[in-house]
């Protein structure tokens, strides 16, 4: 019986943890193809060694989501061993929240870097392709944050932002120039990851910290959603999925 994933090329950015990584090990055990990009490649590489043994089939490589030649580099990485890419899951960001007055400018570059440039250009490097076999899947981890604006948090809502409006333009210029380029964005709630790790604001990082330990749920709810968009037939998309703790207000 087939699940409509197994077979299926997909590439996996900030696979080295969190969300990537619980999503890289349920496809794969799947029958997917999977392609882990991430800057940690002792993870990246254990991953595929875990994955490997367990009968399933991965590569990874290193990978800086804001360089353009490491997103082109895992395209062809993924072409030359498996022969073709059929999903890209952006999923690499960070969150170093802090106030706008703490100017903490640095992070505020960071984090339009990876999580918007990031996005780009895995979209720009994979596109070619995805024209080409008319046909494709692209989806992206973007946020609650991406749907309401969170005081405390200013810059990465406008990045999240981003990432939700780019995909719906995306979605409705495949469906215009008949590309068959699907897309799915999710916006997660809170997930116990690492993503809190990066927070360098002190009384921000405390509530969130309060807020995860309350709230937090694993990141294989969000690994069963990219699984679900993927098992869809060629004519059906779901474009949006807001997921998160059933007791988080
Ligand atoms: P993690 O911190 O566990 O994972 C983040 C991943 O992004 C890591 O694999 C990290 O890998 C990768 N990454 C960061 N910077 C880069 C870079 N420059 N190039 C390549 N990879 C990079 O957190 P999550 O799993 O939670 O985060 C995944 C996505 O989910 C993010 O986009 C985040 O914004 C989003 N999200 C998370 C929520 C949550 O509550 N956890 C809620 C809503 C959205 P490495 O450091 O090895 O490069």
């Amino acid at each position: 019986m087939t699940n409509n994933i197994a077979g299926k090329v997909v590439i996996i950015t900030g696979a080295s943890s969190g969300i990537g990584e619980a999503t890289a090990k349920l496809l794969a055990s799947k029958g997917a193809k999977v392609v882990l990009g991430a800057r940690r490649i002792d993870r990246l590489d254990a991953m595929v060694d875990e994955i490997t043994k367990a009968g399933g089939e991965a590569a990874c490589q290193v990978m800086d989501v804001t360089k353009t030649a490491d997103n082109e580099a895992i395209v062809m990485l993924a072409k030359e061993k498996f022969g073709k890419v059929d999903a890209i899951f952006l999923n690499a960001g960070l969150m170093p929240a802090s106030p706008v007055s703490a100017l903490k400018t640095d992070e505020w570059d960071e984090m339009v870097d990876v999580n918007i440039k990031g996005v780009l250009n895995g979209v720009a490097a994979v596109m070619p392709s995805f024209t080409e076999q008319k046909s494709g899947h692209v989806i992206a981890t973007s946020s609650v944050a991406g749907l309401k604006a969170y005081p405390g948090n200013g810059v990465y809502c406008g990045t999240k932002w981003f990432v939700r409006s780019f995909m719906e333009v995306l979605r409705m210029e495949s469906a215009t120039e008949g590309t068959n380029i699907r897309t799915a964005t999710i916006y997660p709630a809170a997930i116990n990851t690492e993503l809190l790790d990066t927070i360098s604001d002190e009384a921000t990082a405390e509530a969130y910290h309060g807020l995860y330990k309350t709230y937090g749920i694993s990141p294989d709810r969000i690994a069963s959603i990219v699984e679900f968009a993927l098992s869809l037939p060629e004519d059906t998309t779901v474009n949006e999925f807001t997921i998160g703790p059933a007791n988080q207000p």
